[in-house]
């Protein structure tokens, strides 16, 4: 029998995760919580590679909301992939 290196899945009604969203609200990013990002801090860390990029983005207003998962199928999932409707968007 093979068994997976990784943890096993968590139920969904586990999961949590770090939301980002442009000045305007539409979403960018998402970093889920694990043991590697604890904190938010930690998932500024992971969704950006450099310290000056996470600045840059805090100074244009990007954000975080930390949401369940259920929340963010029904929230923010949908519009992970379109287009920035937002006219004034940088
Ligand atoms: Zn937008």
């Amino acid at each position: 029998m093979t068994r997976s290196k990784l943890p096993p899945r968590r139920p969904q009604s586990e999961r949590k995760h770090w939301i980002f969203l442009d000045q305007c609200g539409c979403p960018i990013g998402l970093v889920e919580e694990s043991r590697f990002y604890k904190t938010e801090d930690a998932a500024w860390d992971g969704m950006y590679d450099t310290r000056a990029e996470e600045r840059a983005a805090r100074a244009r207003g990007v954000h975080t909301v930390f949401v369940d998962h259920a929340t963010y199928e029904e929230r923010f999932y949908p519009r992970m992939t379109k287009r920035c409707t937002h006219e004034d968007a940088a």
